[in-house]
């Protein structure tokens, strides 16, 4: 039923449940709600697979006692709910209407109309904002070292990783199959990273960390690329520049719900406020994963949030229809 005050929608196929997202939270929902045979429509967005599929061994999903590929992870994930009648479309929502029922999404031009929504969009990486950042990304600068490290401009050049959490350790510790010697600059004096991911990193030959320190500009924008970084101490003031051959960003994330601002309660980040379980403000609509979890944010509860929010849209249309 439209709300008040709202315009007709539109006719034709409707929906059951879509699910705006394709990592663990998405295709977990997909699962539950392909099994439930409401036939859910995925939207993937751009990246596929999420950040998750952009990790290299996952050590802390259960079941994979020798770990897991993350982009296999995924594959696998896609896989299992495909196989119970879940569908993917590999377009990105840019338009979302949830102002009346039928909820209109626009993904690549085309409009869906659904019953239910589930978004599942997850987080992107969060940028240092430096005007040399900008300028350089892509050009040595960049947000992810398994998708670029093994590029041939990287190989045998010093690199720098930014970050203290579990991202910037992982990272450092892949590139150091790279890297003729990879630094790690961080803030503060204590990695955030978990205690096994942070002695791991710190007990590698390769990896020189450098304490209490932030870059403060990335050289040299008028070469068009990275040779060096300059990093400020916090404590002492002291400017120093370390020659390196690219910059790895990895310090945290920024979650994918900008096109929802103004229709779904969310903090000041953007990250989804739940109202009961995974229900939003907006009856019909649920959120799972990264995009609405600022505390916990690993694969494991992504992929618990999707079950709970395809439980959550489940029992609303089975209620609606009663
Ligand atoms: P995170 O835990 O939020 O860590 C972000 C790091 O970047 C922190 O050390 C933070 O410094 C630093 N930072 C934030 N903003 C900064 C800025 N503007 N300038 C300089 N430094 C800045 O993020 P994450 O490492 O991406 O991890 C996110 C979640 O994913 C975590 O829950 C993590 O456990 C999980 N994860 C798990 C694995 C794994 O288990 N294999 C791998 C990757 C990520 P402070 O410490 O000073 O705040």
């Amino acid at each position: 039923m439209p709300r008040s005050g709202s315009e007709p929608k539109l006719r034709g196929h409707m929906e059951k449940v879509v699910i705006i997202g394709a990592g663990c939270a998405g295709w977990t929902a997909a699962l539950y709600t392909a099994r439930a045979n409401l036939k859910p429509l995925v939207l993937t967005g751009k990246h596929p697979g999420g950040l998750l599929a952009t990790t290299t061994v996952v050590e802390n999903y259960p079941g994979f006692p020798e770990g897991v590929d993350g982009f296999e992870l995924m594959k696998r994930m896609q896989k299992q709910a495909e196989r119970f009648g879940a569908r993917a479309k590999f377009a990105t929502v840019e338009i979302a209407d949830l102002s009346s029922e039928p909820f209109l999404l626009t993904a690549d031009g085309e409009t869906i109309q659904c019953e239910t929504l589930i978004i599942a969009s997850g987080a992107g990486h969060k940028h240092l904002g430096l005007p040399s950042e900008h300028l350089l990304e892509n050009k040595g600068v960049t947000y992810c070292a398994t998708c670029d490290g093994a590029l041939p401009h990287f190989r045998n050049q010093p690199l720098v990783v930014v970050g203290g959490g579990d991202s910037a350790c992982e990272e450092a510790m892949y590139l150091t199959r790279f890297g003729s010697v990879v630094y790690l600059v961080h803030r503060r004096d204590t990695l955030r990273a978990s205690k096994i991911m942070a002695e791991r990193a710190l007990a590698h030959a390769k990896i020189k960390p450098i304490w209490d320190s932030a870059v403060t500009e990335i050289l040299d924008v008028k070469q068009d690329k990275v040779t060096g970084v300059r990093v400020k101490n916090l404590k002492t003031e002291a400017e120093q520049i370390i020659p390196c051959g690219g910059v790895f960003v990895a310090i945290g994330h920024v979650p994918n719900t900008q096109i929802f601002r103004g229709m779904i309660d969310m903090d000041e980040i953007g990250y989804i406020i739940p109202r009961r379980g995974t229900a939003t403000n907006v009856p019909g609509v649920f959120v799972a994963g990264d995009c609405a979890d600022r505390v916990y944010r690993q694969a494991v509860t992504a992929a618990g949030l999707g079950c709970a929010a395809a439980i959550d849209a489940e029992r609303y249309l089975a209620a609606r229809n009663e």
